[in-house]
């Protein structure tokens, strides 16, 4: 394939933005080459400024679970529009869309809207600080909550994949706030809580992490950690901006069955525009301003245009439940075709799957926690692999420590397309 106008784009780009892009691992810095500029999607397709198809498996790392440009969602976002993009006011529709969340969600009662994954996690490591009066918060490595300082310690996908889990900037006092414990040990949590006694806030956590690719929680884990807090008065805080209307229309709480204190949204929730939301039981949400005491607040929060994107995906994945069905049997689909095809040519390899959510690693060792994920992605097979499937038009992330995101729009046509296409890579591999 030519890449030559992109390349050209991303020569400008560099003179003005740091590295070309506005989030590092859109660079390809990772996998080598130059990042592809992509002009415009339809459904299950992107289409580059050389004018080059492929098949996304991007998907806006999660929001589009119906494809590109879908059709309510384009609709809904132009009609608002013509009415005016921002009052900073309330409007009718920031309760419809409430409403709509706290139905489709087990156990909460009230949702707060902001405009990112990282605002959604920050916000609710805040309210958790605020509700408990505790200052120190328990996360993952491997895991990755948005780039807000506290979460930089060990973070997972975009900081894992430049070797800065642990970034500059984040100053000391706050990076002794956060302890790590190791994802899928419940042992190592329960000593953190004695090493820290009464002093924990809450635990966050990816519920299924696909921030050092996907690694599902061991059968007992997710409950494990429900029963320490229950038995410590520590919140539990489900980061669900991956998983949430994705693994099912209630996320990890309904398709698992264990129920977190606080849950974050992102991605989905915005149907493609820049959304987040923290959501919990009436009691905790009512400790933020403006009738409890824990400040929040935004500009953007709520966004007319925003929130006409979300509510129409939300509508549309509520009116069809089918939905989560279907994309979870074409990733079951994909998972067989891709571990038939490295199977065959003898490539190393584990692949990870809990519902939509998929990724394959290059080892064929376990892969549960940040170590095994490292580990896997140390011997270089994925960057030949992500650029051998570029070639034949497949787009997945360019870094070893994300996941597929499924779309319902793929086909089963594009799932062959892109099974056989595994099948002529693992050969070079
Ligand atoms: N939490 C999780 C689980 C995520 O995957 C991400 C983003 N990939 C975030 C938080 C941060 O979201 P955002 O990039 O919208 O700030």
């Amino acid at each position: 394939m030519i890449y030559k106008r992109s390349s050209e784009l991303f020569a400008n780009a560099k003179k003005v933005i740091p590295g070309g892009v506005n989030s590092p691992v859109r660079a390809f810095k990772a996998v080598g080459g130059d990042p592809i500029f992509i002009k415009k999607a339809k459904g299950a397709y992107i289409y580059d400024e050389d004018g080059n198809k492929y098949i996304d498996y991007i998907n806006s790392w999660g929001p589009l679970i119906l494809g590109h440009a879908h059709k309510p969602v384009v609709d809904a976002v132009i009609e608002k529009a013509k009415n005016g993009t921002s009052f900073g006011t309330p409007t009718e529709i920031e309760t419809k869309i409430a409403e709509l969340a706290v139905e489709m969600v087990p156990n909460i009662d009230k949702i707060r809207m902001v405009n990112s994954g990282t605002e959604a996690c920050m916000s609710a490591v805040r309210l958790a600080r605020g509700f408990t009066g505790k200052e120190k918060i328990i996360k993952f490595a491997g895991c990755y909550h948005g780039h807000s300082d506290s979460f930089l310690i060990q973070a997972g996908s975009g900081a894992m994949t430049f070797g800065t889990p642990n970034s500059p900037g984040v100053t000391q006092g706050t990076a002794k706030d956060t302890l790590l414990a190791s994802y899928n040990d419940l042992e190592n949590v329960k000593q953190l809580i004695e090493n820290n006694r009464d002093q924990i806030a809450c635990i966050i956590i990816e519920p299924v992490a696909g921030n050092m690719g996907c690694v599902p929680p061991k059968k007992g884990f997710l409950e494990g950690l429900r029963r320490l807090c229950n038995e410590t008065g520590i919140l539990l805080i489900f980061d669900e901006v991956m998983t949430g209307f994705r693994l099912a229309a209630g996320g990890v709480q309904e398709r698992l069955g264990v129920n977190a204190d606080i849950i974050c949204f992102g991605k989905v929730i915005g149907g493609g525009l820049p959304v987040g939301a923290f959501a919990a039981r009436k009691e905790i949400m009512d400790y933020l301003a403006p009738i409890g005491p824990v400040y929040q607040a935004g500009t953007l929060s709520g966004n007319p245009l925003a929130m006409a994107a979300g509510l129409a995906m939300l509508t549309e994945l509520h009116k069809n439940p089918k939905i989560f069905e279907s994309i979870d049997k074409k990733t079951e689909y994909l998972h067989q075709g891709i571990e038939k095809a490295l199977k065959k040519n003898q490539v190393p390899h584990t692949i990870n799957r809990e519902g939509s959510m998929i990724s394959v690693h290059f080892s064929e060792e376990p892969v549960t926690d940040f170590d095994s994920s490292a580990k896997a992605a140390l011997n270089g097979i994925f960057n030949k692999f992500f650029h051998g499937m570029l070639e034949h038009g497949i787009y997945i992330a360019p870094s070893a420590f994300e996941t597929w995101f499924i779309s319902e729009a793929l086909s089963y046509k594009d799932l062959d397309k892109t099974i056989s296409a595994v099948g002529k890579v693992a050969k070079l591999l």
